[in-house]
């Protein structure tokens, strides 16, 4: 794509030019297009003469160490150089998504949102591009980076890599737009090591992840006639695999893999401030959508990638979402 035919809007380029010293931030616990558009933003923003410094309230995303960084992600905003004059925020379907330490800043400087969830409020001040089309934050920050005219090779290509190959499933899932399908391939031609990347990101378990799906497979709940799968991963079942949050990342994913299943759902307890809540995950195909789902609880995503987070145990979190699941296929019989 040339920059005559750039999806970019104008606003978010002439926003990112007139400012000197940016903060980029994504979601909390990011993911790989979290972090991996956020990556690349500092580096396309370093690559035309910006000062660019990365933002994230849990830090660097563990899965994600391979990457090289163009500095340290900062989980604080305590000892800054100095103030940014303007916050791009990636991949955040709403403005709280950035976390509590962020909010402050937010509201005394010029933001910049740039994301592809649904039904995001356009909560930028300053440049807002929102467009669910998008494969992946990733896909866009390419396109950002292509309009400044920095060539996507190196440590800039691989962040967009995993940003954007994590978010379609692999270039699998409904959602992978020919767009993204060519910057991978651009990005090929400029050199970018494909197999070395996948053995990065696939081929890294630790025993405690292994163990926990383990028995997040064996205790899978198939609910609703064969059409909901549902893993509960409890406060006890993190502890006794040694498990952490990041173990269960693809459980879900797992689950729809089941002939029948049209809702997967993993429900995973946390502990905050001395109270269990449950992260939900769901996943969908096709038209079955599951933001609506998500969007009951106060979470939301995408047509069939959605999240939220209930104040209730796993067991008592099944419980009140299950008759909304079972709206997904109501609706569409
Ligand atoms: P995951 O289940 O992998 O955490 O998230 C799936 C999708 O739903 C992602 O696009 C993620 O950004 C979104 N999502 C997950 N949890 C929440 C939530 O609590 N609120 C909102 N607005 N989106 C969420
Ligand atoms: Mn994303």
């Amino acid at each position: 794509m040339t920059t005559e035919t750039t999806p970019v809007p104008e606003e978010v380029l002439s926003a990112l030019r007139k400012h000197k010293r940016v903060l980029i931030a994504a979601h909390a616990h990011p993911d790989p297009d979290a972090m991996g558009s956020s990556l690349a933003m500092a580096w396309a923003l370093r690559a035309i003469g910006l000062e660019a410094l990365v933002f994230n309230e849990d830090g660097m995303a563990p899965c994600l160490k391979f990457l090289t960084l163009p500095g340290p992600v900062l989980s604080s905003l305590d000892k800054l150089p100095c103030e940014p004059d303007l916050v791009v925020c990636l991949d955040c379907g709403d403005r709280a998504r950035l976390g509590e330490t962020i909010q402050p800043l937010l509201d005394r400087v010029p933001t910049v949102n740039i994301d592809h969830h649904l039904a995001n409020p356009r909560f930028g001040t300053e440049a807002n591009w929102v467009d669910p089309g998008m494969a992946a934050t990733g896909e866009m920050v390419a396109y950002i980076a292509k309009a400044l005219r920095v060539t996507l090779n190196g440590a800039i290509a691989e962040a967009l890599y995993v940003a954007i190959s994590a978010d379609t499933g692999n270039f699998s899932y409904g959602n992978t737009t020919p767009g993204a399908l060519r910057l991978v391939a651009e990005m090929a031609e400029q050199g970018l090591k494909l197999s070395h990347l996948r053995e990065c990101m696939e081929n890294n378990w630790t025993e405690a992840r292994l163990r926990l799906w383990g028995r997040a497979m064996q205790n899978a709940r198939i609910l609703e006639d064969g059409r909901l799968a549902a893993a509960l991963i409890t406060l006890e079942d993190l502890r006794e695999c040694n498990a952490s949050r990041e173990d269960s990342e693809g459980i879900v994913e797992q689950l729809r893999r089941l002939s029948g299943v049209r809702v997967a759902l993993m429900l995973r307890e946390e502990e905050k401030n001395g109270k269990v809540e449950s992260k939900a995950s769901l996943r969908s195909s096709g038209k079955d959508n599951v933001r609506d789902v998500a969007a009951q609880f106060g979470g939301g995503g995408h047509r069939n990638a959605a999240g939220a987070t209930l104040p209730l145990t796993a067991e008592k979190a099944l419980t009140v979402m299950q008759p909304y699941i079972r709206f997904v296929w109501n609706r569409l019989q």
